[in-house]
């Protein structure tokens, strides 16, 4: 059975002492829970300070982003080797970066290389726009995704990488896919392009989650689906008693706790 993993993507919210507070809040609830990986994703500046509040606890962090080089002249960039030692996970190919920062295919495949190559975790993020998802292009377009974001990436590389699939409609919208809809999309264009890229074995090894408006009211329906194995959340990562009560629908809803 592939471990359920929930992330929270806390995007460009809390400062300093917000987030070193929040992490504090939240440890003793999150902690509690058994049968599923949890991880919360801070700004870099955070990190340092909510990972002296983690440490100790079952809680993992993420980045939100990297580069895809080690170092050099990139001003405002973080490298893998930078977050080795502060973080397990990294996001990779998050809309709002591919949308606002104009990161391409090209560069989430660097930078899965990278994180991969600095003992880091990616979480791959793929997914549709609204008007794809109306001319019926979604499979193709999020199986191209997964083709390109794999490129060169080795069959072994597989156990350690996290695939989220967000249909860029449902992101901070409130609107989401049903479960049933998104279990098929993942079922057919990344479970089963990586099953052509890998062979069926080694694809059954990755774990996807779901991502998009995901809260306590709809994450039994996501949770139920059987290709997937958890959440990317963001809004919801940013209340307490929501982030924990996702974890615990994951793990009821899954039988891992
Ligand atoms: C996200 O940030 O990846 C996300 C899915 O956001 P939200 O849960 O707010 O839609």
């Amino acid at each position: 059975m592939r471990m359920p993993i929930v992330a929270g993507n806390w995007k460009m919210y809390k400062t300093l002492g917000e987030a070193a507070a929040f992490a504090q809040e939240l440890a003793p609830a999150l902690s509690a829970l058994k049968g599923a990986e949890r991880v919360i994703c801070p700004p870099f500046v955070d990190i340092p300070d909510v990972k002296r509040v983690l440490d100790g606890t079952p809680i993992k962090l993420g980045a939100q982003n990297i580069h895809w080089e080690t170092q050099g002249a990139f001003t405002s960039s973080i490298s893998a080797p930078m977050l080795q030692g502060l973080v397990e996970y990294v996001i990779i190919g998050h809309s709002e970066v591919r949308q606002y920062l104009h990161e391409t295919d090209d560069m989430i495949n660097k930078k899965a290389k990278a994180a991969l190559a600095y003992g880091l975790s990616p979480i791959i993020a793929v997914g549709e726009s609204l008007d794809q998802n109306q001319r019926g292009e979604t499979e193709a377009f999020v199986g191209q995704q997964i083709r390109a974001a794999f490129e060169a990436i080795p069959a072994s590389d597989l156990p350690r990488i996290v695939v989220a699939y967000e249909p860029i409609w449902a992101i901070g919208t409130g609107l989401s896919a049903t479960g049933e809809q998104a279990n098929t999309i993942i079922k057919r264009a990344i479970r089963g392009v990586l099953a052509t890229l890998y062979g069926e074995e080694k694809a059954e090894l990755v774990r996807i989650q779901y991502g998009g408006s995901v809260k306590p009211d709809n994450m039994a329906e996501f949770m139920g689906q059987p290709e997937i194995d958890g959440a990317l959340v963001g809004g919801a990562s940013l209340k307490v008693d929501d982030f924990v009560t996702l974890t615990r629908i994951a793990i009821e809803a899954k039988g891992s706790g």
